[in-house]
């Protein structure tokens, strides 16, 4: 079947969705090939025990982890992909993060593009998503070219408190850039957001809600769900991608395009592409580097617990502060090491689903007085951490790296809360099933040799195949990584536009 398609994107996450919003302007055809369906919305949606303690939402698709033990990650099938879960964190990686830097354990090695080049993508990727913040708190806070869209999201109160401990501990408390209309989310229910499904159109703008939105808005744009692409086929001579193999209500159908977009997740993508060996590409489609599925990374995270049996944390969603007072070069390690969020507010059944041990109630009395935090530090790209398919299944072999950094944020942190009044801080590293914030393994660059893609997300082997999603990021930093995605697939928008004006194709 011709689908008479200018371009074809798979998946609708924040890559893929802001990829169509950036080119439906342009009047080509495009359409949006999504595996899973639109979120339905239903009571579960506010209800932190069927999310956390039933898990009602995730998928049933287990991955292989090096050992070989099956694993269910938290990787998400919806339109909108995993960002309908997100924390609604929008942040740019700061100017160190695109320069080479050395590490407690390795090294970071910068990127081809430098912060000056992506400012503009930055910018009307914080416009697309509505971000709320303030650029005056956070002295790592890169250059510029105008304030953020809309003010950032309040404190509550028990989180104005905190802050205020905060700087006397020391640091800098900063306002957490979010793309999330407060007023909206708590309208439909007073929880938290992070982790919470993005139901009934309001509250978090994510890649749905945003770009895909906009996108459709175009008469132009279609977007076909329950529809997984299984292969790509190219011409004989393996010099264009031709086709896309999608199952569809258990038919198999085979569609054409001019262009290819791939932004399936960094997982899935890779799991395609090598999935799409042919003659032509005996290693998988875009490969001929050997960098595709290689460079996988997840950062290093752990969630936090601070408490103080005397202050209570009467606050709804609590997630608007961090601090980046050890993120470039923490005096005492000579390196950098990474960034401090609030988690979203934890809750009893949030704290329960999380220690099945602990009865109800005294999960619930802790809760009352616990404090969430996400520590996040780089994890360093290095070829040996890798996804694979093999047969049908996926396989995942995360090599994690530079966790002596990790173990110097966690330290260092609990040493701040605990001068900002907080005797007891607990900690839980998080492990391999916690796939979030994986990128890598269609590494960006300028040299064919060691890249998958160039920068402007284009395949250095197939002209007409693009990657727009976590794939192509050649660091991980150590802040959240959305707003960098959507930024790359802005910037790759452009230069897919301007050839298909070149092409003849667009409007
Ligand atoms: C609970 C949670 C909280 C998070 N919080 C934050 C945060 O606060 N800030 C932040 O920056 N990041 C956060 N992240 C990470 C962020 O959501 C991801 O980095 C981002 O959404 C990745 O976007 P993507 O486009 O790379 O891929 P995805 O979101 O994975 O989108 C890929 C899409 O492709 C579809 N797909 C997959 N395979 C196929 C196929 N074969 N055919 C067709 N379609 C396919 C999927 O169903 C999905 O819709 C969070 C993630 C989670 C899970």
């Amino acid at each position: 079947m011709s689908t008479d398609c200018d371009v074809i994107i798979i998946g609708s996450g924040i890559g893929g969705a802001t990829l169509a919003s950036a080119l439906a302007p342009t009047g080509a055809r495009i359409m949006v090939l999504e595996r899973g369906e639109h979120l339905p919305d239903s009571p579960d949606a506010r209800d932190d025990v069927a999310i956390f303690e039933r898990g009602v939402y995730r998928s049933s698709e287990e991955w292989l982890g090096a050992d070989g033990k099956k694993f269910l990650p938290g990787n998400y099938y919806y339109v909108g992909g995993n960002s309908k879960f997100y924390g609604a964190v929008m942040y740019r990686y700061r100017a160190q993060d695109f320069l080479p830097r050395r590490h407690l354990r390795g090294a970071s090695p910068g990127w081809d593009l430098s912060y000056a080049d992506m400012e503009p993508w930055y910018a009307r990727a914080e416009a697309l998503f509505r971000v709320r913040g303030t650029a005056a708190e956070d002295p790592t806070e890169p250059p510029r070219s105008g304030p953020y869209p809309h003010p950032a999201v309040p404190d509550e109160p028990a989180i104005r408190d905190l802050r205020a401990r905060l700087g006397k501990a020391g640091v800098h408390p900063a306002s957490l850039p979010l793309a999330l209309d407060i007023d909206a989310w708590l309208r439909r229910g007073k929880t938290g957001w992070d982790a919470f499904p993005n139901t009934g159109g309001a509250g978090k703008i994510d890649a749905e809600v945003g770009p895909l939105a906009d996108a459709l808005a175009h008469p132009n744009v279609t977007l076909l769900t329950g529809a997984q692409v299984i292969g790509l086929e190219t011409d004989p001579a393996g010099g264009q991608v031709v086709a896309a193999l999608v199952r569809r209500d258990g038919r198999t159908q085979r569609l054409t395009a001019r262009h290819f977009a791939v932004a399936a997740g960094a997982v899935q993508s890779a799991a395609l592409l090598l999935r799409s060996a042919n003659a032509a590409h005996p290693k998988g489609l875009g490969n001929r580097s050997d960098q595709l599925g290689r460079n996988f990374m997840n950062h290093n995270t752990s969630a936090m617990i601070t408490l103080n049996p005397f202050i209570r944390n009467d606050s709804v969603y609590q997630k608007t502060l961090c601090f980046n007072d050890f993120y470039n070069d923490d005096a005492g390690a000579g390196a950098p090491l990474g960034n401090v969020q609030l988690l979203g507010r934890i809750t009893g059944n949030i704290l329960k689903a999380q220690v099945p041990g602990l009865p109800r109630p005294l999960a619930r009395a802790i809760a009352s007085r616990a404090f969430g935090w996400f520590l996040t530090s780089e994890d360093l790209p290095n070829p040996d951490s890798r996804v694979l398919v093999r047969g049908d299944d996926i396989v995942v072999d995360w090599q994690r790296s530079n966790m002596d950094a990790h173990h110097m944020l966690i330290r260092r942190t609990r040493q701040v809360m605990r001068r900002a009044g907080f005797p007891v801080v607990l900690v839980r590293i998080f492990g391999n099933k916690t796939t979030s914030h994986q990128c890598g393994t269609a590494r960006l660059g300028a040299d064919p040799a060691r890249s998958v893609v160039n920068p402007d997300c284009r395949s250095h082997d197939l002209p007409n195949l693009w990657i727009t999603d976590a794939s192509v990021l050649p660091t991980s930093a150590a802040v959240n990584p959305a707003l960098t995605i959507a930024a790359l697939a802005l910037k790759a928008g452009k230069a897919l536009g301007d050839r298909l004006s070149r092409e003849g194709q667009g409007g």
